[in-house]
């Protein structure tokens, strides 16, 4: 069936919205009317060209919408749930998904079609690579099973949207990545939509204080309204002058946990500056490819350690459902977390948006 999706196909080009072909779903697959999409910084890094993978494609990969069909051996949603989708996709039969990291799956290829298969999504013919095995900024979607959560259909769609990625990132980082204790210290390098969901998720976790750092001081306003408890200007030009030092004297020597939500090499360090000791940095924002982490060696005698995170260490099926929980109880916001919307025709002006750190979470809606 055809479908009007954002077509990218160059570094430094506009996309396009062109007419795409969407295969019928086989056994496994579920077919997704898209109701609305959130813009993540990973779509604008692929967009630039800061993290690399195959083109054509269509970007997108934090959806909401509803079922329109399902394979013959789907089981988990029916035709008319409300679902969002998630790139953790997994096998279930692979030592990393059998040891409950399913968000690390290392068979990934059983939630893809073979390359000789008829590609999901193509134009004329030819096969358009599906971003994060998702490609959401596309009136449908035809995903596998294990990348579809069903939802209750009184959760707004839209604000429902941003737990496919960013929420999930976030919230899990808190969580289930660094697992913050209940009356420690916190840092957040970065205050985007990841960052507030790190915020949201050590304040669910009981932290006593939720440092927030940005160079942009609006964004520090909306980092008190979403749980934090300081904030610090940074640049070089900041009045609160090195951002190591204001956390040091905030937390009396030293956070417990520090996070990168911006993935740049001198948040990392300063993250792991930031820590007392035995503290642990996450590093969340991915970082462009190329560029090098260096870091003074002597804070590892303090027992301080570094740690990657990969979508939030997500356990989608259970993490998604959970946070839809603490939504309901009013203790995760995501309604405020979406500030502007667009229509898809107006995904390259999204884009250059959320680029430019002017705005947090943009939201494509259908
Ligand atoms: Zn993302
Ligand atoms: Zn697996």
């Amino acid at each position: 069936m055809k479908a009007k999706a954002a077509v990218f196909r160059e570094i430094g080009v506009d996309m396009k919205i062109e007419e795409v072909d969407i295969d019928e779903p086989q056994a496994n697959e579920v077919l997704i009317t898209t109701a609305a999409c959130g813009v993540c910084h990973s779509d604008v890094h692929f967009a630039k060209g800061s993290i690399l993978g195959p083109v054509p494609t269509v970007p997108g990969h934090e959806p909401a919408g509803v079922v329109e069909a399902i394979g013959s051996e789907v089981k988990s949603v029916a035709v008319g749930d409300h679902v969002i989708a998630c790139t953790s996709m997994f096998c279930g039969l692979c030592k990393q998904c059998l040891q409950g990291r399913p968000y690390l799956c290392m068979d990934r290829r059983q939630c893809q079609r073979k390359r000789d298969d008829t590609p999901r999504i193509s134009i004329d013919g030819k096969r358009i690579t599906q971003f994060a095995d998702l490609s959401a900024f596309c009136e449908k979607m035809l995903v596998h099973e294990t990348a579809v959560v069903k939802i209750d259909n009184d959760i707004p769609l839209d604000s429902a949207a941003l737990v496919g990625c960013a929420v999930t990132t976030g919230v899990g980082a808190a969580l289930n990545t660094a697992k913050v204790q209940p009356g420690s210290s916190v840092a957040v390098f970065g205050v985007g939509g990841i960052g507030i969901s790190i915020i949201q998720g050590a304040r669910i976790a009981g932290a006593r204080q939720i440092i927030a750092i940005d160079v942009v001081p609006g964004k520090l306003e909306t980092a008190m309204k979403f749980g934090a408890t300081h904030t610090i200007l940074g640049g070089p030009d900041s009045p609160d002058g090195d951002p190591v030092k204001a956390i040091k004297k905030l937390s009396r020597g030293g956070v417990d946990y520090a996070f990168d939500a911006v993935g740049m090499p001198q948040l990392v360090q300063q993250c792991l500056y930031a820590l007392a000791p035995r503290g642990l940095a996450v590093v969340v924002g991915a970082i462009p490819t190329g560029q090098k982490l260096e870091v003074d060696p002597g804070h590892f005698y303090l027992e301080k350690s570094i740690m990657g995170c990969f979508m939030g260490s997500n356990r989608f099926h259970i993490d998604a459902l959970n946070y839809f929980d603490f939504y309901k109880q009013g203790r995760l916001d995501l309604d405020s977390m979406v500030t502007d919307r667009f229509g898809l025709g107006d995904i390259n002006e999204a884009f250059a948006l959320l680029d430019g750190g002017e705005i947090n979470r943009a939201v494509i809606t259908f």
